[in-house]
């Protein structure tokens, strides 16, 4: 069983059909939504496809012929460890406790997996050591 987070990008046009529905209905894959945004520019949908390695390259090869944008969430936050000073704040932040203090090490250290691509630790980061992945983009 593998899993993708992976994150959408519908245009207006695309908001109001029945993709995301078609989705679950049509592949062996369990879908699982964690976090959607819509706004006058298009959605934004955050989700968890769970299922066989080939079923989920289905899914989303139905989606990007459905042109829709397809991208990683495995991706979202990129880390500069060089300028990380492990100040613990996007310990803090992150809704989902994607980053943790190793106390041995006294690092902070990043779960990616965690990630819902919320975007809150890129802003909050004071070393500036956080910034979104080249194939994705902050949500709408
Ligand atoms: S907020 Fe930035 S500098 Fe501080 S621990 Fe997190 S990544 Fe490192
Ligand atoms: S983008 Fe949001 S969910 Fe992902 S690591 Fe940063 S704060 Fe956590």
């Amino acid at each position: 069983m593998a899993e993708k987070k992976l994150i959408l990008t519908f245009s207006p046009e695309q908001v109001n059909t029945s993709i995301t529905f078609r989705l679950a209905r049509d592949f062996d894959v369990d879908v699982n939504i964690l976090r959607a945004e819509v706004n006058e520019r298009g959605g934004k949908l955050i989700l968890a496809l769970k299922g066989a390695g080939e079923e989920i390259d289905k899914a989303i090869a139905f989606l990007e012929e459905n042109k829709v944008q397809v991208g990683e969430v495995a991706r979202f936050v990129v880390r500069d460890e060089e300028r990380c000073t492990d100040c613990s704040m996007c310990i803090s932040i992150c809704p989902v406790r994607a980053y943790r203090l190793d106390r041995e090490s006294w690092k902070v250290v990043f779960e990616q997996e965690r990630c819902i691509a919320c975007g809150l630790c890129v802003d909050a980061c004071p070393a500036m050591a956080l910034k979104c992945g080249d194939n994705t983009t902050q949500m709408v």
